[in-house]
């Protein structure tokens, strides 16, 4: 699929003689295929994974990736709060994209029985639940790989405002391949990969998450507004503690 450059004229905060912030300034106005195909190159093969969770927004990354290499390894957080949908659409686009290497993570039952064993953790320490469910998964996944490949969009706000196309993590290259796309070029692209939405964008959410933590956003929030309502949340940590674990 062809794709226009954006051109946002986004600045990276690192310096571009800086080794991760002169890939970053290359790429800077990059479209996606050339961000992913970049990051394959530079890892290696076997050495980069995508992160997904198989949201309303996740198909089109989904399809990018596609493009460039069906067997990327593709990680997927079963938090055992997942909407049945989440589910289903997981398995839609793994056979429509011909995705042949989606991995579904769980979280240690050990550690969950331990700590949530009343299935309340999310109502009274959600910062610990995500912690179980997601980061403390999500940083054992990553064992093994030298890069990983995420959805966020800058136009999301938020912490999301002044990502960079690549970033380190840890030991690790973490690539923002959408980062540079407004929601226009996101819709865009969704229509012309012929993605389908997830099963509960007919019901109104505009973001979907964990069952407890998802409620539907109103006309004129931000696409993120349902997540963690009323918390004080607006990430799940995967972003932002992973080095913490
Ligand atoms: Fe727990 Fe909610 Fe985080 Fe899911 S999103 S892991 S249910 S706090």
């Amino acid at each position: 699929m062809s794709f226009q450059r954006p051109g946002t004229g986004f600045t990276p905060a690192v310096p571009c003689s800086d080794e991760v912030g002169g890939l970053a300034c290359a790429l800077a106005d990059a479209d996606p295929v050339e961000i992913i195909a970049t990051a394959l190159r530079t890892v290696g093969p076997g050495q980069l994974c995508l992160v997904s969770s198989f949201g309303t927004e996740s198909a089109v990354l989904l399809a990018y990736a596609a493009q460039v290499d069906r067997s990327i390894p593709v990680i997927f957080l079963d938090t055992g709060w997942l909407f049945e949908e989440t589910l289903a659409y997981r398995d839609t686009l793994q056979a429509q994209l011909g995705l042949t290497d989606v991995r579904s993570i769980q979280p240690d039952a050990e550690r969950v029985a331990a700590l949530d064993a009343g299935r309340e953790l999310w109502f009274s320490d959600p910062d610990t639940c995500c912690r179980i469910r997601k980061v403390e998964p999500l940083a054992r996944a990553l064992d093994g790989f030298d890069g990983w490949l995420n959805g966020r969009k800058r136009y999301q706000g938020g912490l999301r405002a002044s990502i960079p196309v690549v970033e380190r993590d840890r030991a690790r290259l973490k690539f923002n391949p959408l980062a540079n796309l407004d929601r226009v070029g996101v819709e865009a692209a969704h229509k012309a990969f012929a993605l389908p939405d997830h099963p509960l964008v007919a019901k109104g959410f505009t973001s979907v998450g964990c069952m407890p933590c998802t409620s539907r956003a109103a006309a004129g929030e931000d696409s993120r507004a349902g997540r963690w309502r009323g918390k004080g949340k607006t990430e799940c940590g995967i972003h932002t503690l992973l080095s913490t674990v």
